[in-house]
């Protein structure tokens, strides 16, 4: 196991590149002086909540990654699983729900931009600033709904009762008139029915 956390702000009469503060830096050291071998990590970090702007949705924990990664020919590659608490609003029902939230992580990271991918991230000498591709991942895992349970039925969109507490025969009512309005007939034929 190989961990080592800095905060940058450390750093920040050190160098004049942009920082973004408390960055979270993942040595890489031991990977690069071993060329091809794995290197098992695992690092806790806080995201601000700021990045979850336009989410309904709030942190609750650190996210924390774990997994591994090696260097080969100017490149490292991080594969790793992430997982953060989230108090969430369900899309359907507008619920509050607490939701751990697991995704993957696996990156290419690179010396220079120089005729590499546009999705790689850049190397900063014996480290790699993880902040980044954890917050484009966690985001991209994000853009689908967010549901307080698979089944949530939401809520009536007549009177507004949360279908997943209460019932209400305003679907029928509704079927049934639209049904009358395409065909007026339909109504007498019921009465005949009964
Ligand atoms: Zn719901
Ligand atoms: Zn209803």
């Amino acid at each position: 196991m190989f961990l080592i956390k800095i905060n940058l702000k450390l750093l920040t009469n050190l160098s004049k590149q942009s920082i973004i503060h408390n960055a979270m830096l993942l040595s890489i050291y031991e990977a690069k002086a071993k060329q091809g071998e794995k290197v098992k990590f695992s690092i806790s970090c806080d995201l601000p909540q700021s990045i979850l702007d336009g989410r309904e949705c709030k942190f609750l924990s650190p996210v924390n990654l774990a997994g591994e990664y090696y260097y080969k020919n100017e490149k490292l590659f991080l594969d790793g699983v992430a997982s953060v608490k989230l108090l969430c609003i369900c899309d359907n029902c507008g619920e509050e729900f607490e939701k751990v939230l697991k995704f993957n992580v696996n990156e290419v990271f690179v010396e220079s931009y120089n005729s590499h991918d546009i999705q790689d991230y850049l190397i900063n000498q014996a480290s790699i600033m993880i902040d980044e591709p954890l917050k484009d991942n966690l985001l991209f895992s994000l853009s689908t709904k967010l549901l307080c349970k698979q089944d949530c039925k939401g809520l009536c969109s007549v009177c507004g009762k949360n279908k997943n507490y209460f019932s209400c025969n305003c679907e029928n009512i509704t079927k049934e008139i639209e049904r009358q309005e395409e065909n007026p007939f339909n109504n007498i034929k019921n009465i005949g029915d009964k």
